[in-house]
Formats: C-alpha cells, sequence, structure tokens
C-alpha cells in the first residue's frame, strides 16, 4: 500500500485535489472516505477536553501527569487529521501510546519464577523499601552524625554485609555482579592471564557473556579443560608468571550432565595463585533446599581469595555486586580508580543493610513457602472465582527459581488455572498481574505472590 502507487489525476476525480500532499489523498482514498472533505473530517476529529475528559484518561492523567497525556491526545487528533485513525479512534490511540510510558509499574509476579529478570528479579521486602524511602532525600550515607565530619560511605551497610559473612576479611559493594568480575579482572589481571575452565564460559543473558566482559578489561583468558571435565592438572599446567588468577565461575542457568568433572574451590586453593570464585545467586549461607548452589561463607572457608555475587538474586535485596574475600585484596579493589565509576548509590546501600538485617526477604518466604498452603490459596481463590461465573480450578503447578540460580531445580507449587484469553486484560491492569500460559490455560503461579496480595489478584480477575 505504498502512497507511489497513487496517481494525481485520481485525486482529482475523488475531488481531493489541492494543496493535500499526496500520502493523504491517498488515505482518504484508501479510508473511503471519497465525499468528505478536509474541513468535514477535521470538525469530525474530538476536541482536547473533551477527549481528556474520558474516565480512561483522567485516570491515566492521574498516574503520569497532564501535559504528558494531553501531548499524546494532540498527536492522536494530528493522527486522526491525516486520516491515519478514525476520529472515534482517537481516546483508544491515547490509551495505547500511553502504555508505554511513565513510571514502571506494579507487577503481581504469578509466573512460577521467584526470580524473574523481566520483572526486575528480587522484589525488596517492606524494610527494604523503608530504608530506601529514607535515603531517598538527604542522609548521613557519608557523614558521621556524632562528630560532624565526614564518615565512610556506606559504613552501615558493609558493617551489614561483613556480619553476615564472618568467613570474608573484608567486603565490598559495587553495581552488580558483572562490576564486581570487571573490578576484579581489571584490578588483579590486567595484562596478565585469567585461568578458567572451558566448562564455564558463561552467557549470562541478553547475549552477554563473561568471557566478553573478563577479556574487556585487557586481561586476557587461559582457557582450560573441556566443556565437560576439567582437571586440577588442567590448571596447574597454564599457571606461570603471567597468570593474575584462576577463576571458578558457578553454571548457574545451565546444567551439564553425565561424564562430567569440575575442580573444587579447596583443591584450587593449593595452587598458588588467588582463586576468585563467582556464585552468581548471592547465597550468604547454603540454602538446605538449593543443595546445588554455592555459599559465600563455604567457598570463602574453602579457601577462596575473593568470591563475587549478585545482590538481587537469592540474596532477596537491590540490585548490587558482593565483593567478599582477603583483606588485602579487597582493599586493592576498593582503592582502584575503577571502583569509583562502579560504586552503588545511597539507595542501594540503604535497601541492601535493610535486607541483610531482615530476617527473610520475599524470595526466601517465597523459596520456603509449604506447597500445602499453596494448594489451600489457590482453592480458596479458585472458587471464590467460580462463585463470580469466573472459570477458574485450582491447580498442582512447579515454580522455578529462575534469574540465573538453581537451574533444573522445581519447587511443588500451585496455581489459578483460567481461560489464556484473560492473560491481556490481566497484564493491562493496575497493578498488572503476569502468570505464565500451559497448555492453553493462563496459570497464575502462587509461590512468587506474597499471601497478602492474593485479595488484589482476585480483583484483578473479576474486575
Ligand atoms: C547472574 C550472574 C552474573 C551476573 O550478575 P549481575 O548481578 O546480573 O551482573 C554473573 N555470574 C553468574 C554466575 C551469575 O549467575
Amino acid at each position: 500500500m505504498a502512497p507511489a502507487v497513487f496517481k494525481t489525476d485520481e485525486a482529482e476525480d475523488l475531488g481531493l485535489a489541492g494543496s493535500i500532499p499526496v500520502r493523504l489523498r491517498f488515505i482518504f482514498h484508501w479510508a473511503g472516505l471519497c465525499s468528505s472533505s478536509v474541513v468535514d473530517l477535521r470538525r469530525n476529529v474530538p476536541r482536547t477536553d473533551a477527549v481528556l475528559a474520558d474516565p480512561r484518561l483522567v485516570t491515566a492523567a492521574e498516574r503520569l501527569g497532564r501535559p504528558l497525556v494531553k501531548a499524546a491526545v494532540n498527536q492522536a487528533q494530528e493522527r486522526a487529521r491525516a486520516g491515519a485513525i478514525a476520529p472515534a479512534q482517537v481516546a483508544e490511540s491515547v490509551l495505547e501510546a500511553l502504555r508505554a510510558l511513565g513510571p514502571l509499574r506494579r507487577v503481581i509476579n504469578a509466573t512460577g519464577v521467584l526470580l524473574h529478570t523481566n520483572l526486575g528479579r528480587a522484589p525488596l521486602s517492606a524494610s527494604a523499601i523503608r530504608a530506601v524511602t529514607t535515603a531517598a532525600g538527604p542522609t548521613d550515607v557519608e557523614f558521621d552524625l556524632e562528630t560532624g565530619t565526614r564518615g565512610r560511605r556506606g559504613r552501615g551497610a558493609m558493617a551489614a554485609l561483613a556480619a553476615a559473612v564472618p568467613a570474608a576479611e573484608a567486603v565490598h559493594v559495587v553495581n552488580n555482579n558483572a562490576a564486581a568480575l570487571v573490578l576484579a579482572a581489571t584490578a588483579l589481571a590486567s595484562g596478565r592471564e585469567i585461568v578458567i575452565s572451558r566448562g564455564e564460559l558463561v552467557e549470562i543473558g541478553d547475549g552477554f557473556r563473561i568471557p566478553d566482559l573478563l577479556v574487556s578489561t585487557g586481561a586476557r583468558l587461559r582457557e582450560v579443560g573441556t566443556t565437560n571435565r576439567t582437571h586440577l592438572s588442567d590448571y596447574a599446567d597454564a599457571i606461570g608468571p603471567g597468570t593474575g588468577f584462576v577463576l571458578k565461575v558457578h553454571p548457574s542457568n545451565f546444567r551439564v550432565e553425565g561424564f562430567t568433572g569440575a575442580v573444587e574451590v579447596d583443591e584450587l586453593a593449593g595452587l598458588g595463585v588467588p582463586v576468585v570464585v563467582d556464585i552468581g545467586s548471592g547465597l550468604l549461607e547454603r540454602e538446605p533446599s538449593l543443595p546445588g548452589e554455592p555459599a559465600a561463607a563455604d567457598v570463602l572457608r574453602a579457601g577462596a581469595d575473593l568470591v563475587t555475587a549478585s545482590g538481587d538474586k537469592l540474596l532477596g535485596g537491590p540490585q548490587a555486586g558482593l565483593l567478599l574475600g582477603r583483606r588485602d585484596i579487597v582493599e586493592r579493589l576498593r582503592r582502584h580508580p575503577l571502583a569509583r565509576a562502579l560504586r552503588v548509590d545511597k539507595l542501594t546501600l540503604a535497601a541492601l543493610e535493610a535486607t541483610l538485617r531482615d530476617p527473610a526477604p520475599p524470595v526466601v518466604s517465597a523459596l520456603h513457602a509449604d506447597p500445602a498452603l499453596l494448594a489451600k490459596r489457590a482453592e480458596t481463590i479458585a472458587a471464590t472465582l467460580r462463585l463470580a461465573g469466573v472459570d477458574a480450578a485450582a491447580v498442582p503447578s512447579l515454580a522455578t527459581v529462575g534469574g540465573g540460580g538453581a537451574p533444573g531445580v522445581t519447587l511443588p507449587s500451585a496455581a489459578v488455572s483460567l481461560p489464556f484469553g484473560l492473560a491481556g486484560r490481566l497484564r493491562s491492569h493496575e497493578p498488572a498481574v503476569v502468570g505464565r500460559i500451559e497448555n492453553d490455560r493462563l496459570l497464575l503461579d502462587l509461590r512468587a505472590v506474597p499471601p497478602e496480595e492474593d485479595g488484589e489478584l482476585l480483583r484483578t480477575v473479576t474486575g
């Protein structure tokens, strides 16, 4: 339907000649508006005030501010004048345009994936949210209120982290785990070699790969072993005067099964070079329900010199990169010029400290949720929905950790099964509800939904 195929004389036949651009004339023709004049069309376009009075746009203006909504209305009016949409579609078109705008929206995570990368990984605990709110204003992040002088930045968060992992001599926090690796590679191995097993060259997501990340710092990779098996002698043979450190990366988003073999940290610790371990998930202590996930404390006790981890995976805190280990190494990283570019803001420090002092952030509660209680919740919601005439049933379900943690582990769960046609409406609701489609049904898995959100979930489906 390219405008180029339109012939000018055709426009004249239709009485649309004159100053109207060819593209416009074409659209009129295409839209079957041959007998209406431009003036008529303009008259039909609803006035700004009338569009803004649409209750849906009144709500949108409360959320996004009137100027933004008004600008979207004006754009939609322009499109209607140009014939790209019918005048009656203006309000609808504005709503469509606004959907993509505005602040991040609240989502109820009914996917059954505890750490959903697309939904922002770990939700913060109530106390972490309070801490973030407090820290949003002027705060003593780098100030000692007792003496009235400068204080060490984020000392509360650092103290909480050190207390949570006594096996670490020192701790530091950067933007995320990728930043932690970049800092370690830059400070300890730039122009030198990082020895790493071929079985641990991991792609972390969205096309980003740990080997590329490491090489971007000016370090060289010395790959050893094979995809499925790497031996201590492979590492030993590769180590030399050019070695920066040995890196062990936890395969947190895949599993290799069968004829496999990897070298444990305690064996690597005897090689005489620093051993850095990227545990990924951020478990500080071992989690009994996830026996395959390494914990920072264990890895340090096994002899690792430095451990890196994410704050927003199984620790259940804000996005952050945790660095835990030998005092001299952590100090070197902390004083490196790059550390300033990777430092975390006061909101992260506040949330991290609160998370570390909080007994159970939402991710941990979800991990420990009792399957029988989940089933009961699903039955209650489904029964209430059936009374409201919704085709709903409580069904058993399998949840996962997700977000690069505990690959292959499933957690027994329960879900409310609904017609899959409801998915779009639930996503556009406020708060949005995101489930998953399975066998042509929309499943709302309750494991990652805090029980106090059940009422809201229910109202979203009925409303
Ligand atoms: C998730 C993950 C990363 C990346 O961590 P971010 O905090 O997302 O930067 C790196 N390594 C491993 C093993 C991971 O699981």
